[in-house]
């Protein structure tokens, strides 16, 4: 049986400008570490912007960006490649790591604390002045091509006490904090993204303000941007508010009647 190497897919590119309101210094942050070589770790809430940022960044840098959902069955081999055999042989497909590396794209490795650490394992000898990517399989050796860079990141609050990342893992990242919006750019966002006027994205922002404050009362995951924009896109469509609300910011939050009931109350009490 004969091997051939080296299968070759296009990396996506990111042709229109996506959308992105920075709330500081995260934009100039993140290109100043593409172009000093640094790996980047973005920490925040689910559908805080953390993905949006990534995009719009690799908009910016011309680069082409490829993203990996990360879970507790990613193997390094999913992330490297794999032999497979094939009618003639077996060839060797690589993963979208190595594609990265080889290209000069923007890794973005979405909710890492997800992965196994010998799956997080492989990333490391990629953040450190050698930039390399070993494949043991083939035995080669990819150097990242110029514009590679990796980018993680993951929920701090979420599973915290299960699953947190390795001192020698985190130090091998410049790390940005992010979170919600202020109140002027989360109804700023939503208008953009859902078309929405001003008093419906401002009554919607005001909403989750309060049912953010909920957190308090045991409410594990608070409403995101993510979720008023759909929201907001319900009302665009003709959904009368409060049906929005109840269908796309309350339900999907939680399943318990008690903090169920006090969030419908306080959208009943907004409209
Ligand atoms: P995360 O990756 O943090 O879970 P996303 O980046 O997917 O969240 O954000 C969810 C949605 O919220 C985005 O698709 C976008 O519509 C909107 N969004 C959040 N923050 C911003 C921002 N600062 N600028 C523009 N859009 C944003």
């Amino acid at each position: 049986m004969t091997a051939e190497f080296l299968h070759k897919r296009s990396v996506p590119e990111v042709k229109a400008e996506p959308f992105y309101l920075p709330s500081g210094n995260e934009v100039d942050i993140f290109a100043q570490c593409h172009a000093q070589n640094l790996a980047v770790m973005l920490k925040g809430p689910t559908g805080c912007g953390k993905t949006r940022l990534v995009e719009h960044m690799a908009w910016r840098l011309g680069r082409p960006l490829i993203t990996i959902p990360c879970h507790d069955d990613l193997a390094a081999s999913d992330l490297i490649g794999r032999f497979l055999i094939r009618h003639d042989g077996t060839q060797w497909y690589d993963g979208p790591l190595t594609q990265a590396v080889r290209e000069g794209a923007i890794c973005y490795l979405d909710e890492i604390v997800e992965a196994r650490q010998d799956t997080i394992v492989v990333l490391h000898a990629l953040t450190d002045h050698r930039r390399i990517l070993p494949i043991d399989k083939t035995g080669e050796t990819v150097k990242a091509a110029t514009g590679f860079q990796l980018v993680v990141s993951y929920n701090p609050g979420y599973q915290r006490m299960l699953k947190d990342l390795k001192p020698s893992t985190r130090q091998r990242f410049v790390a940005m904090d992010l979170d919600f919006p202020s109140a002027r750019h989360e109804l700023t966002i939503i208008r953009e993204e859902s078309g929405a006027d001003y008093s419906t994205a401002h009554a919607l922002v005001s909403l989750a303000h309060r049912i953010r404050a909920l957190k308090d009362r045991g409410l594990a995951e608070v409403p995101s941007t993510r979720l008023l924009i759909a929201t907001a896109l319900l009302v665009e469509k003709g959904i009368p508010i409060r049906e929005a609300c109840y269908a796309g910011l309350i339900s999907p939050l939680s399943d318990d009647e008690s903090l169920v009931g006090a969030m419908r109350d306080l959208v009943d009490a907004t409209f």
